[in-house]
């Protein structure tokens, strides 16, 4: 769609993508990396709901690598990537380890059994992989304190080249001095890897709390996922950054209540007094989260908040719109600015006791996604 374009009339529910903010804020947080950090943009998770293969088609080109979480992410993406390479961020099950190397997607290996069993599927290359050391994740790689007698024992695998060195950061955004000291371990463990051969390997750490807080400690290569979306982590970049994603929905029926009726499942609000209440067409089953029911949520119509009645159900929403102009067809905005209002996704994810990250990546298949390039030629 173009930046004037209506969305058909007979959309429900749809997110609106603009790709030009996206390549803003990878524009920002390529200046705070500085020219010697380049970008793995995230783009797993279908973009974090933002539709995997339009962003891959508007940041090819401009960043050094793709990351996603699994080969499946991987094969979407690869016809769109240009020669860009893939990483797989998340752990790789022994059966799809075959084909990770047939096309060349980039894994992280934690141990000596995962590298050999690649090693395995060679077939007289030799198959790129990152090495993950575990630095207070918990979650993949080789514990710090063997990680040197790990990458010894990799190098003598000739079937294997570890083109990388990768961490990842637990609480980037919440504990500064665990980081900073994480970060400082990492890369005295970095330049211990580096003796023992590992000279060019790229050095990736930091996802987008970690840049943006401590950037003078990326290393070659930064994984900013959130950021590129335009939420920052931390609050105080926020100005630095441009939301790309609006979520709308559409009134579907606009009806008066008298004083005393049930709104939704569990009559959990009455009317106390006459209003009029719109029924719009997203629910749980879309991906909004049903978790803000009572909790003083809010969509955008005409202009004006409407404070959401009741419980969020599957498919239907119910708003308030007393004194508010709203007629059956008319835009309704879940997470994104109309007229002068805004509703940020932070604000969604913190009513539902979540995070940004969830709420994004909840945005189910059955809501459309419509892509904007205001300004392909711009960056
Ligand atoms: C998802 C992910 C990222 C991106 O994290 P953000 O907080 O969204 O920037 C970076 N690295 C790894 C390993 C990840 O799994």
């Amino acid at each position: 769609m173009s930046a004037t374009d209506e969305a058909p009339a007979t959309l429900r529910s749809w997110v609106e993508v603009d790709l030009a903010a996206i390549r803003r804020n990878l524009a920002t947080l390529s200046v705070i990396a500085g020219p010697a950090v380049k970008i793995m943009a995230v783009v797993k998770a279908n973009a974090y709901g933002h539709g995997a293969v339009a962003v891959v088609d508007a940041l090819a080109g401009k960043v050094a690598m793709f990351g996603v979480a699994n080969l499946r992410e991987a094969e979407e993406i690869s016809p769109h990537a240009r020669h860009t390479p893939i990483a797989l961020l998340s752990g790789t099950l022994p059966a799809e380890h075959a084909a990770i190397v047939r096309r060349g997607f980039i894994p992280v290996v934690s141990n000596f059994d995962e590298a050999a069993h690649y090693a395995a599927h060679a077939g007289g290359t030799r198959v790129k992989v990152h090495l993950a050391m575990d630095t207070g994740m918990g979650r993949l790689g080789v514990w710090q304190d063997d990680a040197v007698q790990l990458a010894r024992k990799l190098t003598a695998l000739p079937a294997i080249e570890i083109t990388g060195i990768a961490s990842h950061l637990p609480v980037a955004d919440e504990e500064a001095t665990f980081t900073r000291e994480q970060l400082t371990r990492f890369h005295t463990l970095v330049a211990q890897l580096r003796e023992l051969g590992l000279r060019d390997a790229l050095v990736h750490v930091e996802n987008s709390a970690g840049l943006i807080a401590f950037p003078d400690l990326a290393g070659a290569l930064a994984r900013p996922g959130l950021a590129l979306y335009g939420e920052s982590p931390l609050p105080e970049f926020q100005p630095q950054l441009a939301p790309a994603l609006t979520w709308k929905t559409r009134v579907v029926l606009v009806r008066d209540f008298g004083k005393g009726r049930g709104v939704s499942y569990g009559r959990t609000f009455i009317t106390p007094s006459p209003m009029r209440v719109a029924t719009l067409a997203t629910g749980y089953a879309d991906g909004y989260p049903r978790q803000v029911s009572g909790k003083n949520a809010a969509v955008l119509i005409g202009g004006k908040r409407c404070a959401i009645l009741g419980r969020v159900t599957m498919d239907q929403i119910m708003a308030d719109v007393t004194g508010v102009n709203a007629a059956p067809g008319d835009e309704a905005v879940l997470i994104g600015a109309q007229g002068g209002e805004t509703i940020p996704a932070r604000e969604v994810a913190s009513l539902a006791g979540t995070i940004v990250w969830d709420i994004f990546t909840g945005i189910g298949p059955r809501v459309a996604r419509l892509h904007r390039d205001g300004d392909a030629s711009e960056l």
